[in-house]
């Protein structure tokens, strides 16, 4: 357990800077995009809030390829599977 300072990564979907621990961490499998929830997965990886709208952004910037330095394009439907999923497990969503 580490303690005091949390890590933090930028959001590539909205590019707000926030604690590790709230972003999703994303890896790029044979030209897909894959959540890696448990942050274990070897390579480069990308941060994303697991929200639609984050999602969504970063595919419409192309994020991704650019943070995972991918060569082509990289399918997103696992991912917003993942996302919509998670979207819908917790009702409450949005914090503020
Ligand atoms: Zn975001």
């Amino acid at each position: 357990m580490t303690r005091g300072v949390e890590p933090v990564r930028t959001c590539v979907g909205c590019r707000v800077r926030a604690a590790k621990s709230d972003l999703l961490r994303v890896v790029a499998v044979d030209g897909a995009l894959l959540p890696d929830h448990r942050g274990t997965s070897p390579g480069r990886g990308a941060h994303l809030h697991p929200t639609a709208e984050c999602l969504e952004l970063a595919v419409r910037r192309r994020a991704f390829p650019r943070a995972l330095k991918a060569e082509g394009p990289l399918d997103p439907t696992s991912l917003s599977a993942y996302v919509a999923n998670e979207t819908n497990a917790n009702e409450s969503g949005t914090e503020q």
